[in-house]
C-alpha cells in the first residue's frame, strides 16, 4: 500500500490550505490528502504495537487475526535475540515502522529489526551498578515509549532519556528525583499531548511519591503532582495537598509517606484525562506511618488528572488507610461497555487488594467492586461509601497475621488485557498469602527496607503456620457480571502479562518457563512451547509485510520473586535465567535456545566462622534489613540473584571484600561499607552458612 510520510502529507495538507484559490481540482486533492493520512495513521496503529498499552485505553488486545484459534498449533520460532543479561525482563516491546523497542535490566534499552530480530542499536544508560541496592523489586524496566522519532526511557537510578529512534544517540537527559534518597523507575514513559509522563518506585525504603510531566521535546519539567503531602508546616506544592493533609497524623513526611506511582497509566483523549495508579504507605504498618488514624490520601488510589496542568480532577482510594501493600499502581484499562443497559466511559482496575473494581472513568463513580482472588482483609466493598469493609484478622497490631493477598496481591504490574470480542478481562492471577508481624519497635534507618515489619516474626510465622495453598491463574473476567467465566491453573503464581487478539486467542508465559495460547472463550490451550526461562513480561503481536509475529521478553523476576517466589517450581530454580526476546509467526520452526541446568552445589567445606547462637541471630537481623530484599528471605531465591545458601568456597573467601570493598558492584552487588561494620558482616556470613547446613540436612 502507499506509504506517505505524515509529516509530508500534513505539510502538503496545510499548504493546500493556504491556497484556496487554485480552484476545484486542488481543493479535491486537499480532501483527499487527510483521509490517506488517517487511513495510513490507522493502517500502523492496526498492524504495530505503538504504546504501551498498544492503544491508550490500555486494552492490550490486537485486532491482527492472521494468527488465530484455527491455526495457532502452527505457531514457531521466527527469530530470537539473547539480550546478555540475567534478572527480571519485564518489559512491553514497542513496534513502530518495522523496529522493535525493547528493554532489559539496569534500563538498557535495545532497538532490533522486527522482522529479523537483527540489532539495530543498543543505548546502555550506564546505571551506576551500586543503584541495585536501592530497587525493592530488581532491577527491571517495563519499556519505551515511542513518539515522533523519540524513544523515552526511565533508569532505574531516577533519569528519564530521550534517544533517536533511527540512531539511539541521547537527545537529553534528564534527572527525575532528589538523588539522596533511594527512588527508582522501573515503569514505562506514557506520552500525551507532547508531555512524557513517568513516576518512581521506592516507597519500600521510604520515599514520597509522586508524578511528573516534561516536555516531549525539551524535556522540561512541566508539572508534578506529589500523591502523598509533604510537611505541612511549608507551603503545599498543589492545592490538592491541603486536602490530603487532612486524612495524615504524626511526621508522617519524615518516613517519606510513599504512594509512590510505579506503573499504571491510561488516557481518555475525549475526556482529557489521564489516570494514574499510586502506591502503598511508607512504612507499610499505618498505625506507625499516620499514629491517629486517617485515610492517608492519596494512597493506593486512582487519580484522573488533567494532562496539561496536573490538576486532579477526581480520585479513588482503593485501599483507604494502606496496612498491607495494596497499592493501585496495577494495569488500568479503559473500555465503552453496556452498564445496566445504557452505554458507559468504564475504568478497571484489578488493584493489589484483590477486588476487581468498575468506575465510572468521566466521574470516578464507583459502580462495583468483586473478589477476583481470595481475600481474607475485607468482607465486601460497601458500594453507597465506596469503602472496604475490613474483617478483625486484617489487623495485625497486636497479634502476627497470615492474610489474603499477600503483599504482591491478588495482581501485581503483569499486565491484563482486554479483549472486545468475548467482553472479557483476562488476569494474571497471584494465589498466596502474605505475614504480617508489627515491629512495635521500628525505627527508620537509611537505605534499606522500612515496612515497620518484624522479619524475624515474619520467618517464625513461615516456620510454624499454617500456610494457605499458592498457585497462579489465568482467569478470564466477566466485568459487567463480574465473576469468572474460566480459569486455567499454573503451578507457580509469578506468571507472565496477558495479550489478547481477534483470533480468539490469549497468550501468556509463566513461571516455569512455558509459554501458551488459550481460546480466548473457553480457555481451552491451543498452543504451548517450552521456553525453560520464566516469563513475567506480556507479549505483543504485530504484522509486518503480511505476516502478523508475537513477540515476548522471557527472563524471570521483579518484585517478589527476588525475594524467594516460586521456589519449588521456576525454571530458575532448573535452568539458568537468561534473558531473550523470542518472536514467533505461523509455519516458522527455529529452535528455541536452550539454557544449561543450574548447577547448584553447598561449599565444601563451610567455612568455621566460630560465631555464636545469639552472633547468627543478629546476622540474621542484618541480612534481613539490607539482604534479603534482594537474596530472598531465610536467604532462598532462585537464579535471577545467587541463592547464597550455594555461595562456592571463593565467595565465601571473598566475602568481606564483597560486602564492604565492592568487588563485585559489576553485577550489581554495591558495597555495604556505609551501614554494615566488619564484624556485622561476618555475622551476616555466618547466618548465611547457618542456612546452608539447615539446607543440607533438609536433602
Ligand atoms: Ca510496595
Amino acid at each position: 500500500m502507499r506509504r506517505i510520510p505524515l509529516l509530508g502529507s500534513f505539510l502538503l495538507g496545510s499548504f493546500l490550505l493556504g491556497s484556496l484559490l487554485l480552484g476545484s481540482l486542488l481543493l479535491g486533492a486537499l480532501a483527499c490528502t487527510p483521509g490517506s493520512q488517517t487511513s495510513d495513521a490507522e493502517e500502523a496503529e492496526r498492524t504495530s504495537w505503538l504504546a504501551h498499552g498498544r492503544t491508550a485505553d490500555e486494552q492490550r488486545h490486537s485486532p491482527l487475526a492472521q494468527i488465530n484459534a484455527g491455526n495457532v498449533s502452527q505457531l514457531g520460532l521466527a527469530w530470537s535475540f539473547e539480550t546478555g543479561q540475567g534478572r527480571g525482563h519485564e518489559a512491553t516491546p514497542i513496534v513502530v515502522d518495522g523496529a522493535m523497542y525493547i528493554t532489559a535490566p539496569w534500563s538498557v534499552v535495545h532497538a532490533l529489526d522486527a522482522k529479523t530480530g537483527e540489532l539495530l542499536w543498543t543505548h546502555d544508560p550506564k546505571v551506576p551498578r551500586a543503584w541495585g541496592r536501592r530497587a525493592c523489586c530488581d532491577v527491571v524496566n517495563r519499556g519505551v515509549a515511542v513518539v515522533d522519532g523519540r524513544v523515552y526511557v526511565g533508569t532505574i537510578d531516577g533519569r528519564l532519556v530521550a534517544l533517536e529512534a533511527a540512531t539511539g544517540k541521547v537527545i537529553w537527559d534528564v534527572n527525575t528525583i532528589d538523588r539522596s534518597k533511594p527512588y527508582t523507575i522501573t515503569g514505562a514513559p506514557r506520552v500525551v499531548k507532547g508531555k512524557v509522563l513517568i513516576g518512581n518506585g521506592g516507597a519500600e525504603y521510604g520515599v514520597r511519591g509522586y508524578i511528573s510531566a516534561y516536555d516531549a521535546v525539551t524535556g522540561a519539567l512541566a508539572w508534578r503532582f506529589y500523591t502523598v503531602p509533604g510537611d505541612p508546616s511549608k507551603p503545599f506544592e498543589h492545592p490538592e495537598l491541603e486536602q490530603a493533609a487532612k486524612t495524615w497524623n504524626g511526621s508522617w513526611w519524615e518516613l517519606g509517606g510513599g504512594g509512590t506511582a510505579w506503573d499504571s497509566m491510561a488516557y481518555d483523549p475525549e475526556l482529557d484525562l489521564v489516570y494514574v495508579g499510586t502506591g502503598n504507605g511508607s512504612p507499610w504498618a499505618r498505625t506507625l506511618r499516620s499514629p491517629g488514624g486517617g485515610d492517608n490520601l492519596f494512597l493506593s488510589s486512582i487519580l484522573a488528572l488533567r494532562p496539561d496542568t496536573g490538576e486532579l480532577v477526581w480520585y479513588y482510594q482503593t485501599t483507604p488507610a494502606d496496612n498491607w501493600d495494596y497499592t493501585a499502581v496495577q494495569h488500568i484499562l479503559l473500555a465503552d461497555l453496556e452498564w445496566e443497559g445504557k452505554p458507559r466511559k468504564l475504568l478497571m482496575q484489578a488493584p493489589k487488594n484483590g477486588f476487581f473494581y468498575v468506575l465510572d472513568r468521566e466521574t470516578g463513580e464507583l459502580l462495583s467492586a468483586e473478589k477476583f482472588s481470595r481475600v481474607t482483609w475485607a468482607t465486601h466493598v460497601d458500594l453507597a461509601t465506596g469503602r472496604p469493609v475490613e474483617t478483625p484478622e486484617a489487623n495485625y497490631d497486636e497479634v502476627d497475621r497470615v492474610i489474603l493477598p499477600s503483599p504482591n496481591g491478588g495482581h501485581l504490574w503483569h499486565p491484563m488485557s482486554f479483549h472486545p470480542g468475548t467482553g472479557l478481562v483476562y488476569i494474571p492471577v497471584l494465589e498466596y498469602a502474605g505475614f504480617y508481624s508489627l515491629d512495635p519497635d521500628f525505627q527508620p534507618i537509611a537505605e534499606a527496607w522500612n515496612l515497620g515489619m518484624d522479619i524475624e516474626g515474619i520467618s517464625e510465622q513461615i516456620a510454624n503456620s499454617e500456610i494457605p495453598a499458592a498457585w497462579g491463574e489465568l482467569k478470564a473476567w466477566d466485568p459487567i457480571r463480574q465473576e469468572a467465566v474460566w480459569t486455567v491453573k499454573h503451578p507457580g503464581t509469578f506468571n507472565g502479562g496477558v495479550l489478547t487478539t481477534a483470533g480468539n486467542l490469549v497468550f501468556q508465559g509463566t513461571s516455569d518457563g512455558r509459554f501458551a495460547a488459550y481460546a480466548a472463550d473457553s480457555g481451552e490451550r491451543l498452543w504451548e512451547v517450552l521456553v525453560r526461562v520464566g516469563i513475567v513480561a506480556p507479549p505483543v503481536t504485530y504484522e509486518i509485510d503480511g505476516v502478523q509475529y508475537v513477540s515476548v521478553l522471557a527472563g524471570w523476576g521483579g518484585g517478589g520473586v527476588i525475594e524467594g517466589g516460586d521456589l519449588e517450581v521456576a525454571a530458575a530454580g532448573k535452568w539458568e535465567n537468561r534473558g531473550r526476546l523470542l518472536t514467533f509467526a505461523l509455519g516458522e520452526k527455529g529452535t528455541i535456545p536452550v539454557p544449561k541446568p543450574l548447577e547448584r552445589k553447598l561449599a565444601d567445606p563451610l567455612p568455621e566462622l566460630g560465631v555464636d547462637a545469639a552472633g547468627i541471630k543478629r546476622g540474621e537481623g542484618l541480612f534481613n534489613a539490607y539482604c534479603l530484599p534482594c537474596h530472598g528471605i531465610l536467604a532462598m531465591t532462585t537464579d535471577v540473584v545467587p541463592d547464597l545458601r550455594f555461595a562456592s568456597a571463593e565467595t565465601h573467601q571473598q566475602f568481606l571484600p564483597i560486602v564492604l570493598g565492592g568487588v563485585r558492584v559489576h553485577n550489581g552487588m554495591a558495597s555495604f561499607s556505609d551501614v554494615l561494620s566488619a564484624d556485622e558482616v561476618t555475622l551476616v556470613q555466618a547466618y548465611i552458612v547457618e542456612r546452608a547446613r539447615a539446607t543440607a540436612s533438609e536433602d
